[in-house]
């Protein structure tokens, strides 16, 4: 099994997946992981909008 599997794997015992969506278009262009222990604030990040051609406030979804 590749290394970063497994990695993957592991981390999925503490970490939560959580979905990103972009502010403008509302569209959900990223996934990405976060440690539950420092939950509680909603994740905001300026990241590229594919479908925009342009950097957005993206937005944590449930
Ligand atoms: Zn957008």
């Amino acid at each position: 099994m590749p290394q970063s599997v497994s990695r993957l794997c592991w981390e999925g015992n503490m970490r939560e997946i959580i979905t990103l969506a972009c502010t403008d278009c509302k569209r959900r262009n990223y996934t990405t992981t976060r440690n539950k222990r420092s939950g509680g604030e909603r994740l905001e990040i300026k990241k590229y909008c594919r479908f925009e051609r342009k950097h957005t406030v993206h937005r944590e979804v449930k």
